[in-house]
C-alpha cells in the first residue's frame, strides 16, 4: 500500500521503517525543511527501546545518548538538599535506558530509513478527502496526490488530526503548565552527568551538560490559562516573568538562554481520544495520544504504537480497518493508565507550595536510600504488555 506519513519526528520514521520492512511504500511529509535540531533530552526505556532494538540502532542510540549518574535537587544558594543515583532506575529497565536528545533520538530512527522511503521535507497536508478506496491530499506546496493510508504522526499539534478529527479543543488536554527548553553554549558550571534541578513554588528550572560544551536547561511552570506560544518573545516574557525572581544560578541562565537560537516552548498537555483512526487516517505518537512530558516515556510508546500499527497492517495484509481497529485494541486502554499515571507526576515536576516542595525534597531524600529507589524504580518501570512478535 501507498501509504502518507504526516511528521518525521519519533513516530513517523518508525512506522517508515517497518511499513517499509513489511512491503509497503510509506512517504514522509515533515513540515521542517530538514530534520529539526536542538529541543530537550529525553530518557528513553521501556517497549520503545525494545522496538528500537529490533529496529538495530540500540548501539547508535547508546552512543548518541548519556549515561546519567544522578538527579541532584539544589536550593536558592545552590547547596544540595538531595542527590538520587539513577543506578536503581538503570537496572530496573534491565539496562535498556538511555538519555538522549531528543532530537538525536530521531536522527538516528530516521538515518534507518532515509534509503528507503520517500521523504518530502518543507511541507504540510491542507485537505484530506478520506474516501472509500484510497485518500486524497492536498498539500501546501506539493501538487495533489492518493494513497491508500494516511497516518498522522505529527505530534501534539497534529494537523491530521484537526483534519481528520475535527478541532483540537475537544482532544487536548491542557494540564495547567508550560514548558520550555533551550541549549546554550559554553555555560558554567557544568556538573558532568548529574541532571540538576532547582524548584520554586510552582516552577522548576533545571540544567544538564552536554557533548560540546553546550547545557540543555529546562522550565515547567504552572498556569491557570495557556500562554500563546509560537513567539520566542512570548517564550522569554515568560520566562523571565516566572523566574527573573529566582535564586541559585537563575539570573545567568536567563541571561544565556537570550542568547539561545533554539527556544522550544508548548504547553504541557495531553491528547484523549477514544479512536485513533477514522476511515482510511489514523493517527500514532503524541497525536493520538500525547501523554505529556510529565510521563517520562513519549518516545517510547509512539515508538511502540508505530510498530504495532505496521505490525498489524502485515498481520491482517493490508485490511486497515481490521489493522486499526486491533491496534486500537492492543494499546488504548495501556496508554490511558500511562496518562493518567502522568498527572500525577505534575507535583514533582512544580509543587505548587512550599509544603509540596517539601514533601518533594523528603521524596528525594527518601530514594537516595537504596531500597527505596528500587522500590520506587520497579513500580515505575514496570510494563504490563509484552511486545508482540510480527514476522515483518
Ligand atoms: C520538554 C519535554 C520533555 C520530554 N521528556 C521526555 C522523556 O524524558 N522521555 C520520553 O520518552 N518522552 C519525553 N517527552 C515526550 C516526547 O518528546 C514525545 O512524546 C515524542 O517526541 C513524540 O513523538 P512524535 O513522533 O509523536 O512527535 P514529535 O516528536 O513531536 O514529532 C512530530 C513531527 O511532526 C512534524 N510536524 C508537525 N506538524 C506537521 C505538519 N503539519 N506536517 C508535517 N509535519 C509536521 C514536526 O516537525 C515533528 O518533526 C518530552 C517532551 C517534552 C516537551
Amino acid at each position: 500500500m501507498r501509504i502518507a506519513i504526516s511528521g518525521a519526528g519519533i513516530a513517523g520514521p518508525t512506522l517508515a521503517y517497518w511499513l517499509a520492512r513489511a512491503g509497503h511504500v510509506p512517504t514522509l511529509i515533515e513540515r521542517a525543511p530538514a530534520l529539526r535540531t536542538g529541543g530537550y533530552v529525553i530518557d528513553f526505556w521501556g517497549l520503545g527501546y525494545q522496538v528500537a532494538q529490533r529496529m538495530g540502532i540500540e548501539a547508535a542510540v547508546r552512543e548518541a545518548g548519556y549515561q546519567v549518574q544522578s538527579l541532584r535537587a539544589v536550593d536558592a544558594a545552590g547547596h544540595r538538599q538531595a542527590q538520587v543515583s539513577v543506578d536503581a532506575f538503570r537496572r530496573a529497565t534491565g539496562g535498556r535506558y538511555a538519555a538522549i536528545a531528543r532530537s538525536d533520538l530521531a536522527a538516528e530512527i530516521y538515518a534507518a530509513v532515509a534509503n528507503d522511503v520517500e521523504t518530502v521535507f518543507g511541507d504540510t497536508i491542507t485537505g484530506i478527502d478520506n474516501g472509500p478506496a484510497s485518500v486524497g491530499l492536498t498539500f501546501a506546496r506539493a501538487p495533489d496526490r492518493e494513497f491508500d493510508l494516511v497516518i498522522g504522526a505529527d505530534g501534539l499539534h497534529s494537523t491530521v488530526r484537526e483534519l481528520g478529527f475535527g478541532s483540537a479543543a475537544g482532544h487536548e488536554r491542557f494540564l495547567g503548565a508550560m514548558v520550555a527548553a533551550c541549549v546554550v553554549d559554553g555555560y558554567r558550571p557544568r556538573d558532568e552527568l548529574t541532571y540538576v534541578t532547582y524548584n520554586i513554588p510552582g516552577r522548576q528550572v533545571a540544567r544538564f551538560a552536554l557533548r560540546d560544551d553546550r547545557t540543555l536547561f529546562l522550565f515547567v511552570g504552572r498556569c491557570d490559562n495557556p500562554v500563546a506560544i509560537g513567539h520566542v518573545d512570548a517564550c522569554l516574557a515568560w520566562l523571565h516573568r516566572e523566574f527573573g525572581g529566582g535564586g541559585w544560578e537563575c539570573p545567568q541562565i536567563l541571561a544565556a538562554v537570550g542568547r539561545s537560537q533554539d527556544l522550544y516552548f508548548d504547553t504541557v498537555s495531553q491528547i484523549r481520544l477514544d479512536r485513533w483512526s477514522r476511515g482510511r487516517v489514523a493517527l500514532v505518537g503524541d497525536a493520538a495520544a500525547c501523554p505529556s512530558l510529565l510521563a517520562g516515556e513519549g518516545t517510547g510508546l509512539a515508538m511502540l504504537e508505530a510498530y504495532v500499527l505496521a505490525g498489524e497492517l502485515h498481520a491482517t495484509q493490508g485490511r486497515h480497518a481490521e489493522a486499526f481497529a486491533n491496534y486500537e485494541r492492543r494499546l488504548h486502554s495501556f496508554v490511558v493508565e500511562k496518562q493518567d499515571s502522568a498527572l500525577r507526576m505534575v507535583g514533582f515536576f512544580a509543587a505548587e507550595t512550599k509544603l509540596g516542595l517539601w514533601l518533594r525534597r523528603l521524596g528525594l531524600r527518601a530514594a537516595q536510600l537504596p531500597p527505596i529507589a528500587r522500590l520506587l524504580a520497579v513500580r515505575a518501570f514496570r510494563d504490563e504488555l509484552v511486545l508482540p512478535d510480527y514476522p515483518m
